[in-house]
């Protein structure tokens, strides 16, 4: 017993050797990033799977670092989020967000419209709302042009206060899209006390039809649909995916199947191309 736990603690102390030292390395250059112009937004299309019309785009933010070459959000994200950072980056996007959705409407597209992930860190900010007011009338932007996509983890820990901000939000026009939906722990339960407008079905949702059949998309699609929600199906990767999900009802999809996030000039082209029947 002596020698496993030895071996455990040999193990444990190796694992941190490899993990932590670079998450210190990536902190530190994390904290002076969003001064030095290290970030950029890509922006992935949401289709409408009946028409394959582009809907929306979804921004998605990438830090490529001189040091450490490109960090992955699911990594650089929950740190800028320890580290404070997370607000001045958010409201870095959101600005971003609706100067480059401004322009797309602007040349051609009036009514396309910018989705934006919101960490639950700003959401909580008493400014929030405010904040998004500003940038709307910065950019003089109707309130539909902006979707925020919130997750669960954002919402529930005061419901009331979110459901009241939610309300101000929607005032403004603002549409709010629950992300990540079936990830949480008590999706269900919540859904009917959260005042929102789309529904994000998770990606592993999408990518379990092929092996365990369609079943659970289909519950949560008829779900959303009595609620008179929008249905987007995340993650999308094949042809099969999308038939399925169009025959199913689901509205939106969003996946590599259509495109990769890709930079505004790319994302350019694509909208201006003719969309497929
Ligand atoms: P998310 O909001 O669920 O975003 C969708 C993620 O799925 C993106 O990863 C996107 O690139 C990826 N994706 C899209 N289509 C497919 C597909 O067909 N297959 C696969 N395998 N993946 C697909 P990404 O860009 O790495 O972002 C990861 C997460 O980081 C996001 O998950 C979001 O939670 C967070 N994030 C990204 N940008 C922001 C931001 O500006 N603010 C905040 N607060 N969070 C952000
Ligand atoms: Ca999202
Ligand atoms: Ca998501
Ligand atoms: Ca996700």
């Amino acid at each position: 017993a002596k020698q496993r736990s030895r071996n455990g603690y040999q193990f444990y102390r190796d694992t941190l050797n490899i993990d932590v030292q670079p998450q210190l390395k990536i902190e530190a250059q994390l904290a002076g990033a969003l001064d030095r112009g290290e970030f950029q937004l890509y922006y992935q299309p949401l289709v409408d799977l009946r028409t394959g019309i582009i809907r929306s785009l979804e921004c998605l933010l990438r830090w490529n670092s001189p040091v450490l070459g490109s960090v992955s959000p699911s990594i650089f994200i929950p740190l800028a989020e320890a580290q404070g950072l997370i607000l001045d980056l958010g409201t870095w996007v959101l600005t971003q967000a609706a100067e480059q959705i401004s322009v797309w409407r602007a040349a051609d597209q009036p009514d396309l419209y910018m989705s934006v992930n919101i960490s639950p860190l700003q959401f909580e900010q008493p400014v929030f709302v405010g904040l998004v007011a500003g940038v709307l009338n910065e950019f003089q932007l109707p309130g539909d042009a902006l979707l925020l996509e919130l997750t669960e983890g954002s919402l529930i820990h005061d419901l009331e206060a979110s459901n009241v901000k939610l309300a101000q939000l929607r005032d403004l026009g603002v549409r709010i899209a629950l992300d990540d939906f079936g990830t949480g722990y008590s999706s269900l339960a919540y859904l009917r006390q959260l005042q929102v407008d789309v529904l994000k079905i998770d990606r592993s949702f999408i990518s379990s039809m092929a092996t365990e059949g369609p079943a659970f998309v289909s519950m949560i699609l008829h779900l959303a649909q009595h609620m008179n929600l929008m249905t987007v199906a995340e993650g999308v990767e094949t042809e099969e995916q999308r038939d399925l999900l169009r025959s199913l009802n689901c509205d939106v999809g969003q996946g590599y199947l259509f495109s990769r996030p890709q930079p505004a000039e790319v994302i350019k082209t694509l909208l201006a191309a003719p969309s497929p029947a």
